[in-house]
């Protein structure tokens, strides 16, 4: 099927934006938004979808017979190019991180077993030279690298940010991965302080991603993410903030991405980080599956 035709069907563009209202905004002055990528779509993660629209318009226009990609066995980015793959019905092969794994070591993986996608198991030292097995052909293939980071990635964050454009905001927060999505974000909202929250220790890798982008660093801010949660790992006080901003709003947020940002977010307004009158959108990017 013809992806924009894809998107028309199954997608809820654009996203809503929605006030948050908290006695706190009101008591410091200020006004937050949220941009709901996470209801975009149910299992195609918010700021997935973005990233790889561009992909498959390539895989489209010339004619590729197959997808190649990597992830680890928990990657937002790998499930939700499973699913869009096999509705597509484009051949996938997914080269994931830890050869100790098969595809019943989690119901990610299996699910994606189910789907008809291509696993293949490769050790931590191979995956990070990011290796493509020996008996999979490249031929004809689009790869798309590791959480859809590269040119094409960063371009199709275009459709976020033209979202948001006309809506006067002078602040804007978002979690960030790979960078993809910030560096987005930072290159087509020149006018608007970006704000990253790390949700790795991967500061001088965005930075170095910042450049091999051409994105100018003038309008970012990067933050260090305030608890040490590993993947897979729980933090109490976060989980507990997760799960009290849901019932607070009625919007579902992750410990990893959202979570770690929004709550980040909540240090800076307490510490009267934002001037009065300050406009502010918190990006929800999903990961919610
Ligand atoms: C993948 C993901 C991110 C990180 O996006 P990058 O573009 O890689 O920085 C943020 N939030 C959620 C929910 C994700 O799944």
């Amino acid at each position: 099927m013809d992806i924009q035709s894809f998107e028309k069907l199954h997608f809820n563009l654009p996203s809503p934006i929605q006030p948050l209202e908290d006695e706190l905004f009101v008591q410091k002055n200020i006004k937050v938004f949220m941009k709901r990528d996470d209801l975009i779509h149910p299992i195609v993660s918010g700021n997935k979808w973005r990233k790889l629209k561009d992909y498959l318009l390539i895989a489209q226009k010339d004619q590729i017979k197959g997808i190649i990609s990597f992830g680890g066995a928990y990657s937002n980015h790998i499930f939700a190019l499973g699913y869009v793959c096999k509705e597509l019905m484009i051949p996938l092969h997914l080269i994931i991180r830890g050869d100790e794994l098969t595809h019943t070591s989690n119901s990610y993986l299996t699910q994606l077993h189910d789907w008809g996608i291509h696993l293949y198991f490769i050790s931590r030292e191979n995956y990070q030279k990011k290796i493509i097995p020996g008996g999979l052909s490249t031929t004809n293939k689009l790869i798309i690298p590791e959480g859809g980071f590269s040119h094409e990635g960063v371009h199709s964050i275009q459709s976020l940010a033209n979202e948001i454009i006309d809506l006067s905001f002078q602040e804007l927060f978002v979690s960030v991965g790979t960078g993809t999505t910030l560096l987005g974000l930072a290159k087509y909202l020149p006018t608007i302080n970006i704000n990253g929250v790390l949700s790795l220790s991967n500061r001088a890798e965005i930075e170095n991603n910042a450049s091999l982008m051409e994105v100018e660093w003038s309008n970012i801010k990067l933050f260090e993410k305030k608890f040490g949660m590993k993947y897979g790992k729980k933090n109490t006080e976060l989980e507990e903030f997760c799960i009290h901003f849901q019932h607070k709003f009625q919007i579902a947020i992750e410990p990893i991405y959202t979570g770690t940002m929004i709550f980040k977010f909540y240090e800076l307004v307490k510490n009267n980080y934002f001037k009065p009158e300050t406009k502010i959108v918190l990006i929800h990017s999903g990961g919610i599956k």
